[in-house]
């Protein structure tokens, strides 16, 4: 793959490539499996110094840029994509919260924590009512002296099972005829926070997913995040960070794809031939890589748009639409490359079909993005 131009960022893919190659894709069968927790990657990660490579070194991370993390959620997606989700809802989506948003002293206290793979977060805004609905959540918070007291329930969250933090989302009150949302910092162990078992999935079998129930769950005001009336809007900035790095996420498959393939093509042999002197076999390779540059293309322009501070709502939905379309028409040709041997677990072909079809999904559906294009061209009458 072609993210990384400085040679810091050749350096820092190169050392997390071979940590990858040697901790991660070894145990990605065993992960899917759930034999084995994508913890143990998360611990050494942090060990390692590889974990959040764009923290400030104040905080414990590597005082990196984007394309950094790019890199590391490209190599970790090369992998083990299940590591890969649970790593990024942990540093991205909980950590870069708590960057953005959090005081001082919440900063201090938690994100050299998760630098060092010894804090493990999660964020939860999705509830079983309202999903890309995000304004339709019921969660209430309400004010009790300099406590706020949180009712209600999360769903499909992803590390709840296992985390150490929870950045929560609940309305907190109305102003001009609209609901206002709050986001709020629980520790684990909380009274009245249960998080639920992991549920089973079609994918990403190994990066636990669960409910999340809260019964008048008592959180200080000091562990507010942000402005308990803009949570909305503090909503859109992980999410958005996690959709401008759906298309690393889909380049490190596709990595992971186009190596097995282009082996496989030379050593299966089929009427005399390997079956990669066949101009259909050839043509998806060709196809496979094709859809990589392109991606990477677009990963370089959304980087570029973040570094620059310049509006890039469209620009991070069409990648994330392209990311998922890419990497599930390319897996799913994977397997038609591989024959009946990519219809079987051991290949690990079919793990990575399951796998980024979550990329259509997760962090705003392909629909959802497609609207966010749709209601900046047509204004109001997109309606
Ligand atoms: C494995 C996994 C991990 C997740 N992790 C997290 C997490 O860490 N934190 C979190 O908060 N959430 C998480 N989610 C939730 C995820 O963000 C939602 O599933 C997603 O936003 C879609 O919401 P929904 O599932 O309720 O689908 P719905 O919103 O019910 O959508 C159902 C269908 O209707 C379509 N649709 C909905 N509205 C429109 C519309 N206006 N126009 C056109 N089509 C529409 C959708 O595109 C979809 O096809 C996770 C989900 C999964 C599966």
């Amino acid at each position: 793959m072609d993210i990384a131009r400085t040679d810091e960022q050749k350096a820092y893919q190169e050392t997390v490539r071979k940590f990858c190659d040697r901790e991660v894709a070894p145990h990605a069968m065993a992960v899917d499996r759930r034999e084995r927790s994508v913890w143990e990657t998360y611990r050494a990660l942090g060990k390692a110094g590889l974990l959040a490579p764009h923290y400030p070194e104040a905080y414990g991370g590597g005082g990196g840029d984007v394309t950094m993390l790019a890199i590391l959620m490209a190599e970790l997606s090369r992998a083990c994509s299940a590591t890969a989700l649970s790593v990024g809802a942990s540093v991205v989506l909980g950590g870069n919260s708590i960057l953005r948003f959090g005081t001082e002293d919440h900063r201090k206290k938690h994100l050299p924590r998760i630098a060092r793979g010894e804090c493990i977060t999660c964020l939860g805004l999705t509830e079983p009512g309202a999903g890309s609905d995000v304004m339709s959540i019921s969660t209430r918070a309400t004010r009790e002296g300099d406590s706020w007291v949180l009712r209600g329930q999360k769903t499909f969250i992803t590390n709840a099972p296992d985390a150490d933090l929870f950045l929560i989302f609940a309305v907190t009150g109305e102003e001009k005829g609209r609901k206002t949302m709050g986001e709020f910092l629980i520790e684990k162990g909380a009274p009245g926070l249960t998080p639920g078992r992991p549920m089973a999935k079609f994918g990403m079998r190994g990066s636990p997913t669960s409910e999340i129930s809260l019964e008048d769950v008592r959180v200080p005001a000091a562990n507010v995040i942000g402005d308990p009336k803009r949570g909305f809007a503090q909503a859109m900035w992980p999410l958005t960070n996690e959709r401008a790095l759906a298309p690393a996420m889909a380049i490190g498959v596709l990595d992971y794809l186009l190596e097995r393939c282009i082996r496989y093509a030379g050593e299966r042999v089929q009427f005399g031939r390997p079956i990669g002197a066949f101009q259909a076999i050839q043509f998806k390779i060709a196809r496979m890589r094709a859809d990589q540059l392109v991606l990477t293309a677009m990963l370089r322009e959304v980087i570029s748009g973040i570094e620059s501070g310049r509006d890039i709502r469209q620009l991070v939905s069409a990648g994330k639409i392209l990311a998922g379309e890419l990497a599930v028409r390319n897996s799913l040709e994977a397997m038609q490359l591989f024959g009946g041997y990519g219809y079987i677990e051991e290949t690990g072909i079919e793990r990575a079909i399951r796998d980024v079809k979550l990329l259509d999904i997760g962090a705003g559906t392909t629909e959802v993005q497609l609207l966010v294009i749709a209601k900046e061209l047509l204004g109001e009458a997109a309606g």
